[in-house]
Order: structure tokens, then C-alpha cells, then sequence
């Protein structure tokens, strides 16, 4: 069983990974938790600078190959804004949305572009980088929120191919095709076949 260490203080993305990984391999990774005390300074300018702090916090706690990820909404009409922010660009769930709707009040249909990104870094104790993988789902801001699933901007991430938002999905669905999950399956598969 090979041991990664999570760069997150939130125990939610422990669960979240493992209910992606069940039908692959459960056995093969097992990921744990940072202990004690984890406080990186997120200062990086880009995802893969963001993802590479938190990861290489955490391998230096623990001594053992650590993985984090960096995730944002990049909406196309705001400049890839909120992007970096993503999580700081209002102060709750509601609200992001309200603003986000009303920054995008007079952009027509489809001008309304946006994507998810999510980048994953794994990196050693001592600081190199191991692997990095970047998933990304691409979809429009809806005009208004739809759906009771999800988290954060969900509700108003529609996928036209689909003909829903992200919130209209159960869990299983989003993690079928996330932006997460497109980092995470390949990471996973290169860690197991590299055997870190
Ligand atoms: P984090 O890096 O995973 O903490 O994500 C940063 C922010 O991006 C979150 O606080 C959410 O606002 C937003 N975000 C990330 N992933 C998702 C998603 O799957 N759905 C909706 N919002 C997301």
C-alpha cells in the first residue's frame, strides 16, 4: 500500500477522494490527513504554484509523498476571473452566486463561457516535484442558479451537452467527469504504476 499525505485541512476532500477512487483500486493508495499544525502561505500567482505550496508543506510534515490541489472558476467574460480567488471572491455559497450573476448581467448567451480547473502536484519530502496532472470541464454561467447538489459556483455551472448544471448532478455523476476527478484518475493511475 503506497501512503500519500493530503495537502488540505479539510477533511472533506479525504472523503471527497476516496468516494472518486472506490471503483479503482481502492486498495493500492491510501491517502491520510496532514497531523498537527498545517498553515501554508497560498501566495502563488497560479494554480500549480498554489498546489505546489500546499503539497510541499505537507510532505515536509510528514516525511512521505504529499498531493494537494489548486481549484478555481474561470469565467471567460471576467478574464478568467474569479480564477485564483475562487474561494475568497464572496464570503458564502449564496452570495458568490448573487455576485457572479451580477457581474454577468448584460454578457449575452454566448459570451457566457466558463471552466472549472483543478491542478494537482505531487511532491516529495524534499521539495521536488513527482507529477503534476490538471483536469478541466468547460461549460456556460447560467442566468440563474438550478440544481441542490454541489457546492459553490454548481448551481450556475450549466454543460450543455448534458443539458444541466453541475448542481443538477448527484455526486456520483460530478465525480464522473469533475474537474477533480480529471486531475485525480490520472495522478492515482501514475502513482500506482510508478509505485513512489
Ligand atoms: P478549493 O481549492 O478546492 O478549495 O476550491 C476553491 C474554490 O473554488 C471553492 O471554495 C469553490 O468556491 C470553488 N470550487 C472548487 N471546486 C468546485 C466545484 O466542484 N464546484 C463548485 N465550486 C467549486
Amino acid at each position: 500500500m503506497i501512503k500519500i499525505a493530503l495537502g488540505t485541512s479539510n477533511p472533506h476532500k479525504l472523503e471527497e477522494i476516496n468516494a472518486m477512487l472506490k471503483d479503482i483500486h481502492p486498495d493500492s493508495v491510501e491517502f491520510v490527513l496532514v497531523q498537527g499544525v498545517f498553515d501554508p502561505v497560498e501566495n502563488g500567482t497560479t494554480f500549480e504554484e498554489n498546489s505546489y505550496i500546499k503539497a510541499a508543506e505537507a510532505a515536509k510534515i510528514m516525511g512521505i509523498p504529499a498531493l494537494a490541489d489548486d481549484t478555481g472558476l474561470c469565467v471567460d467574460a471576467l478574464d478568467g476571473r474569479p480564477g485564483l480567488h475562487s474561494a475568497r471572491y464572496a464570503p458564502d455559497q449564496q452570495s458568490k452566486i448573487s455576485k457572479l450573476l451580477g457581474e454577468m448581467q448584460n454578457v449575452p448567451l454566448e459570451k457566457r463561457n466558463a471552466h472549472f480547473v483543478c491542478t494537482m502536484t505531487l511532491v516529495a519530502p524534499d521539495g521536488t516535484i513527482m507529477h503534476r496532472e490538471t483536469g478541466r470541464i468547460d461549460g456556460f454561467i447560467d442566468t440563474k442558479p438550478s440544481g441542490e447538489h454541489g457546492f459553490g459556483y454548481d448551481p450556475l455551472f450549466f454543460i450543455p451537452d448534458l443539458n444541466k448544471t453541475m448542481a443538477d448532478m448527484t455526486m456520483e455523476e460530478k465525480n464522473t467527469l469533475s474537474h477533480r476527478a480529471r486531475a485525480l484518475l490520472p495522478m492515482v493511475e501514475w502513482i500506482k504504476k510508478t509505485q513512489v
